[in-house]
């Protein structure tokens, strides 16, 4: 091992690696597109890398101790250990080259897919919004080092002056992250594979000490999550086995072991035990371990007390408080450091030159939250008094927010305090769907969509010209509704039985309510990564959430007054309005989704004042909400479900209600689907084949179901008879009366073309099915 460099004192576990004006997403798109050349793009990318690292050390990182985070990914993290470790799924064979590597183009395709290649899947990262790519793997999967970009950023450092630390997803989360091949036994466990894949982990702690490297980071999230199909025993074997072989390589460098999104708890032991150099801990989730017992005289703690995954601004005497407290822990020493990566925030406040000014002194960014981590580096080394005045600025800011106007608002805490049970419980279900029938008075299988019509170029464009100010209104909303009469036509003609408006006049699901709410700010540059190019600007939730006016009325009371046939009204639920913006952290999680209960609430019954008979309250998100900790999911499925309930048990015994669902793995919120007490699901099943039907019918569910007939993610149109073939199935599994037939998800991000022909279709293979029903 090369002479022992300390873990640096103040640290960051990783940092947005988009740009700081989305240049990784301009520069990979217009590659994409063939509008620049493979060389635009790298040295796009190296030189965001190199202004990454010197913005870090100008914030007060070392610039040669380590501390500053080689976290670059093109995509995903996830996929860059795919490469680097030789695990391309064998479909893709053809992109490596002859030593198994993966160039550019080929790792493009392997996130994107190609004709009849499917990309790898993706889903969501812990408990946050990021996506990653699900590694493939089967019995006789192989590993070994052949991709160099860890090795390449290290030098690429190096040669601007710069001893930076690679961050790479750790074995053991690696392989805890995996999913069967196809074509692998169905039992197949991938953390068995763990032998075969330490020894390429091996090869790249030798290639980094060969460069110099004093420390590489290998992130291990996988042993704070319970939701997992190994289990914690497992991960703790997993983790001593893989650790003692790679801890044992003669020329290595010092390892630090992160463990974020959540405590460490019992597996915290197990980590020591590895004698690992440094292990990085999440203080903001998680809680101090208990070391009783444990010896870590030769183990630095990195103590991650800034929240990476939310945006407040620290109260900096009560982590000073925690990081004192560490040193009790008796380790070798106690450094500071984030909870978890910074990709989840956006880079600075300095970008938001329209923020209210008060409340961004509540804030913190990556950049502020970096220099946060600096000052408690400072204190801890200098004692308190090195830092008074900022800990005093921290929690003088933290004081106004409190008594801030808007913050706790007495009429909206004393509307959640008055709730009691009867406001989330509605008639019983088949009273409900007596009187919902005689109003609706729909044909068996009624047809529907999920909400969104394709978002065109046009719409897009009027929304920006009227945000420039260069469409006024008037001309806007003229445009959005001139969209929804053809979008109301185009259902008609197509015969559907149930309509929608189609959404035009929402930029986003969630963003277009945060604008709508009081308690909501938004932001100008706040992007974060969401997958690949993908980026989104969640929304801060800062003060107690009301509905100053109707939101959605108007377009929904305009779409239903140009046909006869019931338009669904179309609302985003409180969880999924909390699960994809930076929510409050000064109340309860239940105390924010009851007041956005509440407000949707309102919003239901207007629409339904308004004459709407359906209306739909979108979940995608209750599942990604639930918490990594077992002990946590009760609470969370209670006070997710109950501000659903909350948001539409007001209406009438003949009011439909519906809810969507995009995904078809329910699992462990199988049970909350049916306690939702939709009167319609609307639910993935395409791709699985219909596969979730009788597990739904398993948990009890017995309402209306609409499983997804097609796939809305590729532009391919299914046919008339591939529709039919799936709604055969599902009436096999679900009584018919209760069978709606709807596409998977909603159709934003679809063309017309295509929308139009697979619509058709859906009628088609609908009709078809219901003549065969009248005829059995
Ligand atoms: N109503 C939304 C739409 O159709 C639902 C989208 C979603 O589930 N993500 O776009
Ligand atoms: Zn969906």
């Amino acid at each position: 091992m090369s002479t022992a460099l300390p873990f640096p004192r103040a640290s960051v576990l990783g940092y947005p690696r988009i740009g700081n004006q989305r240049q990784l997403k301009r520069a990979v798109e217009s590659y994409w597109s063939g509008k620049s050349s493979l060389e635009d793009l790298t040295e796009t990318a190296a030189q965001l890398r190199r202004d990454t690292r010197s913005r870090l050390v100008e914030l007060g990182l070392g610039k040669d101790d380590a501390s500053i985070p080689e976290s670059f990914s093109f995509y995903d993290q996830v996929l860059d250990a795919i490469a680097a470790f030789g695990a391309v799924p064998a479909r893709f064979a053809s992109l490596l080259d002859d030593s198994g590597r993966l160039d550019l183009p080929g790792y493009f395709t392997v996130a994107r897919g190609k004709g009849e290649d499917a990309p790898l899947e993706m889903t969501k990262w812990f408990d946050t919004n990021y996506h990653y790519l699900v590694p493939e793997l089967g019995p006789d999967s192989a590993f070994s080092l052949v991709g160099t970009q860890y090795v390449d950023q290290f030098n690429e450092a190096k040669a601007d002056g710069f001893v930076t630390r690679p961050v790479v997803v750790g074995p053991v989360t690696f392989l805890a992250l995996s999913k069967a091949a196809e074509g692998a036994p169905a039992n197949f466990n991938p953390l068995t594979l763990l032998p075969a894949l330490v020894p390429a982990y091996v090869s790249l702690l030798e290639q980094l000490a060969e460069a110099g490297a004093p420390w590489v980071q290998f992130d291990e999230p996988a042993l704070v999550n319970e939701n997992l199909v190994a289990s914690g025993q497992e991960l703790r074997e997993a983790v001593a086995s893989a650790y003692e072989t790679l801890l044992a390589t003669a020329n290595r460098p010092q390892i630090a072991i992160a463990a974020p999104y959540g405590g460490l708890e019992e597996s915290f032991a197990a980590v020591a035990a590895t004698g690992v150099e440094a292990i990085a801990i999440d203080l903001v989730k998680g809680s101090l371990p208990d070391a009783t017992g444990i010896d870590l005289s030769g183990t630095t703690i990195a103590a991650g007390v800034i929240d990476g995954h939310n945006i407040w601004r620290a109260n900096l005497s009560d982590k000073l408080a925690i990081l004192e407290r560490a040193e009790g822990l008796g380790a070798a020493a106690v450094t500071v450091t984030t909870s978890t990566s910074l990709q989840h925030v956006p880079y600075t406040l300095d970008a938001e030159a329209k923020l209210d000014a008060e409340l961004k002194t509540w804030l913190s960014f990556a950049e502020e939250k970096t220099r946060e981590v600096v000052t408690l580096a400072r204190g801890l080394a200098e004692g308190r008094g090195a830092i008074e005045e900022l800990v005093t600025d921290s929690r003088t800011a933290l004081d106004r927010r409190e008594s801030a106007p808007g913050v706790n608002v007495a009429e909206v805490r004393a509307a959640t305090a008055a709730l009691t049970a009867t406001d989330f419980d509605r008639e019983d279900a088949e009273e409900r769907r007596a009187a919902q029938a005689t109003r609706l008075n729909l044909p068996p299988l009624p047809t529907t969509t999920i909400g969104s019509f394709p978002q065109t170029t046009a719409i897009r464009k009027a929304r920006a010209a009227n945000a420039r100010g260069e469409l006024a209104t008037e001309g806007y909303e003229q445009a959005m509704r001139d969209e929804i009469a053809q979008v109301i036509a185009l259902q008609e003609e197509l015969g559907l039985d149930v309509l929608v408006h189609g959404e035009a006049e929402r930029n986003d699901m969630v963003q277009y309510f945060a604008e709508l709410l009081d308690g909501f700010a938004a932001t100008e540059n706040g992007w974060v990564q969401s997958y690949g190019s993908r980026c989104t600007r969640p929304s801060i939730q800062w003060g107690d959430v009301s509905r100053p006016a109707p939101m959605t009325v108007r377009w929904a009371e305009f779409a239903q007054s140009l046909t006869r046939k019931p338009v669904k009204g179309m609302l985003t639920g409180p969880v999924t309005i909390m699960a994809w913006s930076f929510v409050r952290d000064d109340v309860p999680l239940r105390e924010t989704a009851n007041q956005i209960g509440l407000a949707l609430r309102a919003e239901v019954n207007d629409l339904e004042a308004a004459g709407i008979a359906a209306i739909q309250v979108d979940e995608p998100a209750l599942r990604e909400l639930l918490p990594l900790k077992k002990r946590d999911h009760a609470d969370y499925l209670d006070w997710s479900v109950g501000s659903f309930r909350l948001s539409t048990a007001g209406v009438r015994v003949d009011t439909q209600i519906h809810t969507h669902l995009c995904y078809s793995e329910f699992g462990e919120v199988i049970d909350a689907i049916d306690n939702l007490n939709a009167d319609v699901t609307s639910i993935e099943a395409a791709r699985s084949r219909m596969e979730i039907l009788p597990e739904l019918a398993d948990a009890g569910y017995s309402r209306g179901v609409g499983p997804g007939v097609y796939d809305i993610h590729s532009p391919r149109v299914p046919s008339v008879g591939e529709i039919q073939e799936l709604l055969e199935l599902a009436v096999k599994s679900v009584d018919p009366t209760l069978l709606w037939s709807n596409p998977d998800c909603g159709l934003k991000t679809r063309g017309y073309d295509e929308t139009v022909a697979s619509l058709r279709n859906l009628v088609e293979a609908t009709v078809a099915v219901r003549a065969q029903q009248s005829e059995a």
